[in-house]
Formats: structure tokens, sequence, C-alpha cells
């Protein structure tokens, strides 16, 4: 509720920006004060760093702000002190009086955020690498298929609403003073519907399966939730959409894996190769990537193919690695010459001589 002091400060000018400033802006101009004023580190200036808080305190959140802009804007009171003189009102009458008049204009049903929706979309392992547009169905209130959301019968338009001419909002006079609040005749809207769409009673909103169209960035990871604003539920009375926000699921790949933006594969290999040294070839993403195997490499060994990987989507440009893991291949049929080489083999290499494979 809008507070005594809200007519007395200036919270802007205490903290030294533009009634215009962002949010950002704000932040960063009260981090510097803050630091400034801090009794700890400053001394002496305890008044002066309460009153950048109290500042702070509202012009930082988002909800407060508003409430403080829209109640200083009241005609001829923004800024009025209490000493001013020109009304013989104290100002906690006022208060009272504003605030009244706030709930009454917010208690009548007008514009209204649609609600957040969501809804999940399948996409390959592939398309999740490359990056895709995917179709997702979103089960909820839509803007009715019949009047396209206008709410209007068919044939017909909305038309401009003669008590506010059009702008939603109309002036209440209280002894001096003039208070602009929600039409009450179209609540808000600035519009009429003359007769109502007969699918959706007048609402513009259905409950109904759509489809929305989205991308999908390339080097997504898997059950990521991404944001559409303004794809969720419409608004009421003129007000915007809600957002829809997508779980994307991921096909799992025989072939790969991930690790962030790390790909792997798994490189099966010769007990020859291993010990001497070779050339694994395995698939990418873009093609095959041959990885030296130098001599003596274990199985479960991993070589790194620097920049094969996904895509970062958080990164323009960056990708990560292709991580090749290596596994000996074990031989389930011999013939007659390879059976005689590997017993050859384990008489010159008794099992105590050779490495633990670990
Ligand atoms: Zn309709
Ligand atoms: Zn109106």
């Amino acid at each position: 509720m809008p507070q005594r002091e809200w007519l007395e400060k200036d919270y802007y000018k205490v903290l030294g920006v533009s009634p215009s400033a962002t949010d950002k802006e704000i932040q960063k101009a009260y981090r510097k004060l803050a630091r400034q004023y801090h009794p700890d580190a400053n001394p002496g200036h305890e008044e002066k760093f309460k009153e950048i808080s109290a500042a702070y305190d509202v012009l930082g959140d988002q909800g407060k702000r508003r409430e403080y802009d829209e109640f200083r804007k009241l005609g001829p009171l923004a800024g009025a002190g209490p000493n001013t003189g020109n009304f013989d009102v104290r100002t906690e009458d006022l208060g009272d009086l504003i605030g009244s008049l706030f709930n009454r204009g917010r208690s009548r049903g007008g514009p209204k955020r649609g609600e957040d929706q969501s809804a999940e979309v399948t996409i390959s392992f592939e398309d999740a690498a490359r990056g895709a547009t995917a179709s997702v169905v979103v089960i909820g209130d839509a803007a009715c298929s019949v009047c396209s959301g206008t709410g209007a019968a068919p044939g017909t338009v909305p038309k401009a609403c003669a008590r506010c001419n059009g702008t939603g909002s109309v002036s209440d006079n209280q002894g001096f003073f003039s208070f602009s609040q929600p039409c009450p005749a179209c609540h808000g809207r600035g519009l009429i519907i003359e007769k109502a769409c007969p699918s959706c009673r007048g609402s513009g909103v259905e409950h109904r399966a759509r489809t929305v169209k989205m991308r999908i960035p390339a080097g997504v990871e898997p059950d990521a939730r991404i944001r559409l604003r303004g794809k969720g539920a419409p608004g009421k009375n003129g007000a915007p959409s809600g957002d829809l926000f997508v779980t994307v699921r991921v096909t799992p790949d025989s072939r790969f894996g991930r690790r962030g933006s790390d790909l792997t594969v798994r490189a099966p290999i010769s007990f020859a190769d291993a010990v001497l040294g070779g050339v694994a070839t395995v698939a990418s993403l873009d093609g095959p990537v041959s990885v030296k195997i130098p001599p003596g490499t274990r199985s479960g060994q991993t070589f790194r193919a620097k920049g094969r990987g996904l895509p970062d989507p958080k990164r323009s440009g960056a990708k990560g690695d292709l991580l090749v893991t290596v596994e000996i291949l074990v031989p389930d049929r011999l013939d007659a010459r390879q059976r005689k080489y590997l017993q050859e083999y384990s008489k010159v290499f008794p099992a105590e001589a050779g490495s633990t494979g670990r």
C-alpha cells in the first residue's frame, strides 16, 4: 500500500537516476551509492544510507515501483509535500483515499495477463545437435478459433467504447482531484462487443489443442526448458499473453552420448593396435574422425578430438570436444592360424609378464 513517504520523497532523485531508468540502471546507481555511504566504510552517513536503502526498496522491486509511479502521477498531488499549503489535507488521509481508489479500480476484472503454459517436445539426437524447427502441441486456453480471440460474433467487430472513447480509462472527480481508473463500461479494454461470439461467449478464449512452431537452438541440452515469451494463454481484456515453457526431450542415439557439449563415442580397436599403436576411425556429427592410438593404450582410455563435439547453445560459435573411449575387442571366433599365433603369443607373454590391463 502506498505510504506517506511516497508523497514526500522523490526516490529517483535520491538514487540520482531518471524516472525512465531501467531496472539495471537503478540497481547500478544503488550499488554505487550504497558502497559510497555504507556506515562501515564511511561512518556519519547513516541517514543518507537509510534513505538510499528505502529508495531502492521501492524502485528495485518492479511491482512496488509501478505502484509508486502510479501514485506519484496522480494529478496535482505529485510532489506536493505536507507543507505546500495548497490543500488542507493531511497526507495520511490522502494515502487512504488514494489507496481505496486503487483497490476499487483493481477489483473490476480489468485487463489480466494470460497464464503461463507448459508443453513438451521430443526431438532426435541429431536435431538437438544441429538445431531444428519443431511443432509443439499445447493443450489449454487458446484464442477462440471462431472469433480469433476478439470475442465478437463472426461477421461483427468490437467497437470503440463510447464511455471512454476507446482509451480504456475514465476520470473520476474527487473534489479537487481527478483520478484515472479503468473504464467500468468496457472494463479497461477500450472496446465493446455488441454481439458476443457464440462459441466463447465473448471471452475470446477456448480450451483446445494448438500448435506452436519454435526454433530449437543447436546443442540444446536434453530436458532443457525453453521460454517462449507471449506464447502462453491469451490475456483477458486486451492484456498480453502469458509465456510458454517448452521442455525439450531428446531421444538417445545408439552411436553417441553427451557430457555437456562434449560428444562421447566408443572406438573398438584390436588388441594388437592397442599394444603397437594405430589409428581408430569413429563417427562424429560432421563425418568420420581419425584418432591416433599411441602404443600401450589401455581399454577404457579416452582421447579428445578438440572442437568436434556439440555446439554450445550458451556461447555462440563455441563447440565442445569429441571424447573417444577405446574398447579393446576380444575376437569370439578364431581360425586355425589365428589360434596358433595366439598360442605362440601366450608362450612369450605369460600372464605375470604383461600389464594388468588397468
Ligand atoms: Zn469466440
Ligand atoms: Zn470504456
